[in-house]
């Protein structure tokens, strides 16, 4: 199949390897041109534009957030204005309800296809092709894209026909994820302070009651104080509990634990730490008790 790739972030570089590698015929852009190059050794053809991006049958998106998506796809020149009719654009990047709703409509009124396809995994998951893909569309848009979610994940599930709805379902998870990182750090900086040793401690969990991925990686992560280079940035953080919030806010839910996530991941972003890995959520809790090194006597 003929596709575009546009975003070659930490995510984007294996996806669309994997594309590659899986025989289609992948054309790539990123703002920041040289990070084509690895893409291109491995056999993809670079565009110069984004519209050179979006000359085959299907687009893919992985970007950074809101803004990043809205100027790639709204701009003069972008996916809206240059793809085929009856092409489709696949956004994976974790991006509002608000905005996926926003370009189903912009996309059907330009006689194109869209469908919201983001994905649960980290960097090393996408190289390996082992994401779990939550997708949403019409089936006709989804049944044509199959092979290309077994060429980036391990498993995909197919959550609504609305678009919308695979984005707010990533949102819940990612605001899952945060609560674990959240809760872990605060339990970690209770029994470290009492002397047990971290990753003993993160071990007895891991092999006990909380044997799953979330607290395995997150665990290890925040017993090792390991927060760069960042899997996945504090600062796309606190953008995903503030998106949870206003999806929240729109069906009248009340999330008060994602309230104080976003005021922790505030913290770290207003102390120049938006760049750390999430887990870095762990050194709030470590401070607050007391537990770093520059912490006054
Ligand atoms: P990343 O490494 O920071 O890459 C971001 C990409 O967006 C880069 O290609 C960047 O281009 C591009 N970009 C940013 N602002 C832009 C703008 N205004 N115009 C055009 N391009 C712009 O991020 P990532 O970790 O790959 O994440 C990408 C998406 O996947 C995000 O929505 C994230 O929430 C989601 N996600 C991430 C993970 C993870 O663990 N990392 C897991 C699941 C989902 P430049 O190279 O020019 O900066």
């Amino acid at each position: 199949m003929d596709i575009g790739f546009i975003g070659l972030g930490k995510m984007g570089q294996g996806m669309a390897t994997n594309l590659v590698q899986a025989g289609h015929r992948v054309t790539v852009y990123n703002r920041s041109p040289e990070k084509a190059e690895p893409l291109v050794q491995a056999g993809a053809t670079a565009a110069h534009t984004v519209a050179d991006a979006c000359r085959g049958e299907v687009v893919f998106t992985m970007l950074a957030d809101d803004r990043a998506v809205e100027g790639v796809a709204f701009d003069d020149g972008g996916i809206v204005a240059s793809l085929a009719p009856d092409a489709t654009h696949v956004s994976s990047s974790t991006i509002s309800v608000a905005l996926s709703e926003r370009l189903t409509a912009a996309h059907g009124e330009a006689g194109q296809r869209y469908a919201a396809a983001p994905v649960f995994g980290r960097p090393e998951a996408a190289a390996a092709a082992k994401l779990f893909v939550v997708a949403a569309g019409e089936p006709q848009v989804l049944q044509p894209l199959t092979p290309l979610f077994d060429a980036i994940g391990q498993r995909t599930f197919v959550v609504s026909e609305e678009p919308h709805t695979a984005n707010l379902v990533k949102l819940s998870g990612n605001f899952l994820i945060a609560s674990v990182i959240e809760s872990l750090s605060e339990a970690v900086a209770l029994v470290a302070k009492a002397g047990v040793d971290r990753q003993q401690y993160v071990d007895i969990l891991t092999s006990t009651l909380f044997s799953a991925p979330a607290y395995q990686t997150y665990g290890g992560l925040i017993a090792r104080r390991q927060f760069e280079p960042a899997g996945f940035a504090a600062q796309l953080g606190l953008k995903d509990v503030r998106l949870a919030l206003a999806a929240a806010e729109q069906l009248e839910v009340p999330m008060p634990v994602a309230s104080l996530l976003r005021d922790r991941f505030l913290t770290l972003v207003a102390t120049g730490a938006g760049h750390l890995d999430w887990s870095a959520l762990a050194t709030l809790a470590d401070r607050d008790a007391g537990l770093l090194s520059d912490d006054p006597a």
